[in-house]
């Protein structure tokens, strides 16, 4: 019998949980997220709706227990302390939240205050999630971000008063007129607050942004601050990489950075093909070997659950996120764990494609393991993509 009743807490399955809040004071300027601005009934409704979502989707999960949850956005520091506390007591109505599970959430330098940090607390949230991606004011006012550094600052520390010990700051490199001076003097002042963990990604242009207007490959003439050149881009994430490492912080995935035991274990969910299930808007889910996610029409959303897509995974397409997903974590690909999943050995599906990689100087094999090399990093994309069959 495999009833769920007849299952203790530790014979559950590991869930991790991501619940999307897609409201923003309003877009920055390369922002291609699924956000947008909206009235207060509009986010109220929203939420109402998420929780309606979980009391339908949690029927299929009485035999798991979460692990991790992510809410992200968005700007999910826009929700009210007493939004959030209904938020997290729907969470914990219909799922099982293990004890010691981690619980992000992502908040905007400046949407947040003593009294909002202390509900935060109250519903259960134990590690922060800032996006800074600047320490300079020019820099975050030509991203179109809302806040100053100064803002940056005081949330921070307001977070630290309140209490919480596990902090993660996304900065951003390559950005318009930066210099590799500017990208440093960056990190060192974040540095400073010695955060448990840092993101540290380049800015990429994306279509259907202000910023593809201006740097896109259609842009219309030359724009009058430029990006970043290549060679300048990759120096700059080199040294973001050594002087991380230099500072104690273990360099875990290709744009992730931690203190030792605080390395996000949501996200490595995902490198790591772990189950979860994405809640609100757009949100995306990996169940069973089963990839569905949530429409991104808000309309559709506030009237409908299914599934937008859903894809059930072959075996090869398992593989290949195999591959591409645990390239991406600077430990890479284990040989053992690979046949385990699969009954078949690494070798005998990527013998050719390994090897070429290997001899190329991109990936090298270690204990047991293919993992990327500093030049592999600097063509991931390319490295990980050799994968799909
Ligand atoms: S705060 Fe984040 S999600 Fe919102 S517009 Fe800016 S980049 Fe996009």
């Amino acid at each position: 019998m495999s009833s769920s009743w007849m299952m203790n807490d530790h014979e559950k399955k590991a869930l991790s949980l991501y619940i999307h809040y897609p409201f923003c004071v309003r877009k920055c300027r390369y922002c291609d997220f699924l956000s947008f601005p909206a009235d207060a009934a509009a986010r109220q409704a929203y939420l109402d709706r998420l929780g309606a979502e979980m009391a339908y989707r949690s029927q299929a999960f009485s035999g798991y227990e979460v692990t991790s949850l992510f809410i992200g956005g968005g700007t999910p520091s826009l929700m009210s302390g007493d939004q959030l506390l209904a938020l997290m007591d729907h969470v914990r109505r219909h799922f099982s939240l293990r004890e010691d599970a981690e619980l992000t959430m992502e908040c905007n330098p400046g949407t947040v205050d003593a009294e909002k940090l202390s509900a935060m607390r109250k519903a259960g949230i134990n590690r922060i999630s800032f996006g800074l991606q600047s320490a300079r004011d020019e820099e975050l006012r030509l991203l179109g971000r809302i806040h100053s550094f100064s803002d940056f600052l005081k949330s921070y520390e307001a977070a630290r008063e309140a209490g919480f010990d596990n902090i993660n700051v996304d900065l951003m490199s390559a950005l318009p007129g930066q210099s590799l001076s500017s990208c440093m003097e960056s990190l060192e002042a974040v540095l400073a607050l010695a955060p448990e963990h840092l993101s540290v990604y380049s800015l990429i242009i994306e279509p259907g942004t202000p910023f593809w207007d201006l740097y896109g490959e259609d842009a219309p003439g030359k724009p009058a601050i430029p990006l970043p050149d290549e060679d300048t881009e990759r120096e700059m994430y080199h040294r973001i990489c050594r002087r991380l490492e230099a500072a104690g912080y273990d360099h875990y995935e290709v744009s992730n950075f931690a203190r030792p035991g605080r390395a996000c274990r949501h996200n490595l969910v995902y490198w790591r093909r772990g189950e979860y299930l994405g809640l609100g808007l757009g949100a995306a889910s990996l169940v069973d070997e089963r990839r569905f996610s949530n429409t991104r029409d808000l309309p559709i959303y506030m009237s409908s659950f299914a599934p937008a897509e859903e894809e059930r995974l072959t075996e090869q397409a398992r593989m290949e996120e195999t591959m591409f997903l645990g390239l991406r974590c600077m430990r890479g690909v284990s040989e053992a764990e690979f046949e385990a999943a699969f009954g078949k050995r690494i070798g005998d599906i990527y013998g050719p494609v390994l090897e070429k990689l290997c001899a190329q100087g991109l990936l090298a094999r270690e204990k047991g393991r293919f993992f990327l090399t500093e030049r592999g990093l600097d063509v991931a994309t390319p490295v990980m993509a050799a994968f799909l069959l």
